[in-house]
């Protein structure tokens, strides 16, 4: 999952829960008055769009950014991020009681949204985290603007926040930003949360800079991952790339002088808000007329943004071995897959729209007859509304990422399944899988494995399916959105890499 550039989710789901945290500023500790909160992220909860007089400001919250919104708003504080374009600004945001915060937007120059946002997050970090190498591509000129932006984020931070403030960097973006922080203020207690996986260490070590990333991570206090396999992966590298030395039990990296926590937060989803939504009757019909429009009594759905992390090939594929294999359902099954359009600039996502609609074409090509058509392929973001109709539609969730963070599509549908029924088949390689053991578990890479899980998630009994369901749905309803943000808060708080914590640096403006 990457909370930075996705238009995630739901501003319904956001303005749906503006209940106070319970996360308060009692657990901030001691200095706690003064101490606020600054989320540092790629991208904001908010854009400025327009010219002069026609300028305006709109939001693109929804999903995890909409968490960090409410907690801003319910403590104050900032939000750091790229403004999206050349130009800077400083928006003052409302709030539902008297605690104002601030979006700071950074202006990012042609060059350096190249290097440091298509080139070295997206062409280099992207693939290596999510276990693909033949995808990396490694340009010192991406590296050096990457570094550049990573400081502009950093400075800015030390020149708007005060030592008592909580930092919580997201993602691997700016993963230097704890380190270079660190050095500008050396007092500062910073988080960092990793939101895509980590990757074993003999394919970390394949990063040229794969020293400097690591150091810049921990100059954090505390550092999360959504598994604790990724946790793991993470502390070996810094054994064996660093050689430092690490207390696995304990999760704490030794560096510096000083003790970073390394834990894994798994991140969840505003389960309650997806359950409700999915109770609604507005909803209630939307799927009906969903199901009545296919015609068949049985509907698989895949939903992923287009990337080649998603195994979206895999997956058709998948679906027309099952085809092949089983005339029985012809007639009687229609997959949806809906594919929302992602980094659209890089040839290699164009490639792989090709490439899925040349698979589309022929599943469609070869199987379609008496009117039947047996795959949807919708090529668009639908509203989380309209996401949630179709959850409710599907009987199958068909998830088969490659790699994945965690994936939230698998957690919003068994969130939406108030009912117990529907059958979610899951990639084992995907953040999730470590949690929902009880979903149709399958390996991504093997289609004919995808073929066959599909088969067994139609024809699993009602009972089974309620078990399985309610199951996953206990433990999505436990560790929802607002209890990730609530545990890595209160980990932060009570973490403290450094020695003496008490020393705190008079506010420097
Ligand atoms: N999503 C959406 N509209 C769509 C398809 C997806 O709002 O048409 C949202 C979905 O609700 C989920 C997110 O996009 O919150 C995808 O998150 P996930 O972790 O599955 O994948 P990512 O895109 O972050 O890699």
């Amino acid at each position: 999952m990457v909370v930075s550039e996705n238009n995630k989710g739901a501003q319904s789901l956001a303005a749906a829960a503006r209940e106070p945290f319970a996360w308060s500023r009692a657990r901030m500790g001691r200095a706690s008055q003064s101490q606020r909160l600054v989320v540092m992220s790629n991208r904001a909860p908010v854009e400025v769009v327009g010219e002069g007089p026609n300028q305006v400001t709109r939001p693109t919250i929804g999903g995890v950014s909409s968490t960090f919104v409410r907690l801003l708003e319910h403590h104050g504080g900032l939000w750091i991020a790229w403004s999206g374009g050349k130009t800077a600004h400083r928006l003052a945001m409302p709030s539902p009681d008297t605690s104002r915060y601030t979006v700071l937007l950074l202006g990012l120059e042609e060059r350096e949204v190249t290097h440091y946002y298509h080139g070295l997050c997206n062409r280099a970090l992207w693939p290596l985290m999510h276990l693909m190498p033949q995808m990396c591509h490694f340009e010192g000129l991406d590296w050096t603007y990457y570094q550049r932006v990573n400081a502009s984020f950093a400075h800015l931070a030390a020149a708007e926040t005060v030592p008592d403030d909580i930092v919580w960097v997201q993602d691997f973006h700016l993963a230097l930003v704890p380190s270079m922080l660190r050095k500008l203020r050396a007092n500062s207690r910073i988080g960092l949360f990793w939101h895509v996986p980590f990757p074993p260490e003999p394919i970390f070590r394949i990063f040229p800079w794969r020293e400097e990333l690591l150091r810049g991570m921990l100059g954090a206090d505390l550092i999360g991952f959504h598994t604790r396999s990724y946790t793991e992966e993470f502390l070996t590298a810094c054994e064996r790339v660093l050689e430092l030395q690490v207390e696995r039990k304990a999760g704490v990296v030794n560096y510096e002088g000083r003790q970073v926590s390394v834990r894994s937060f798994p991140l969840g989803v505003a389960a309650q808000d997806f359950a409700r939504i999915a109770a609604s009757e507005q909803v209630r019909e939307h799927a009906l007329r969903i199901q009545k429009s296919l015609g068949t009594p049985h509907i698989i759905l895949g939903v992923d943004r287009l990337d080649y992390t998603k195994g979206i090939p895999e997956r058709l594929t998948g679906f027309e071995h099952f085809l092949e294999r089983n005339a029985k359902y012809h007639g009687r099954v229609t997959m949806v897959q809906i594919a929302v359009p992602s980094r659209e600039r890089l040839a290699v996502y164009e490639q792989l729209r090709r490439e899925v609609e040349q698979i589309v074409g022929r599943i469609v090509g070869r199987f379609s007859s008496n009117g039947w058509v047996p795959l949807r392929y919708l090529y668009t973001r639908f509203s989380p509304e309209e996401l949630i109709a179709y959850y409710r539609a599907a009987d199958v969730a068909l998830v088969t990422s490659l790699r994945d963070g965690m994936n939230l599509v698998a957690k919003e549908y068994v969130a939406s399944r108030i009912d117990d029924t529907g059958v979610l088949v899951l990639s084992e390689l995907a953040g999730a899988a470590e949690e929902l053991v009880e979903a149709v578990l399958v390996n991504p890479y093997d289609v004919e494995a995808i073929a066959l899980r599909l088969k067994e998630a139609l024809e699993m009994s009602p009972e089974a399916q309620a078990e399985s369901m309610r199951a996953m749905r206990e433990k999505v309803n436990r560790n929802t959105l607002e209890r990730w943000a609530e545990a890595f808060l209160t980990a932060l708080c009570e973490s403290s890499s450094l020695a003496e914590r008490a020393i705190v640096d008079a506010p420097s403006h």
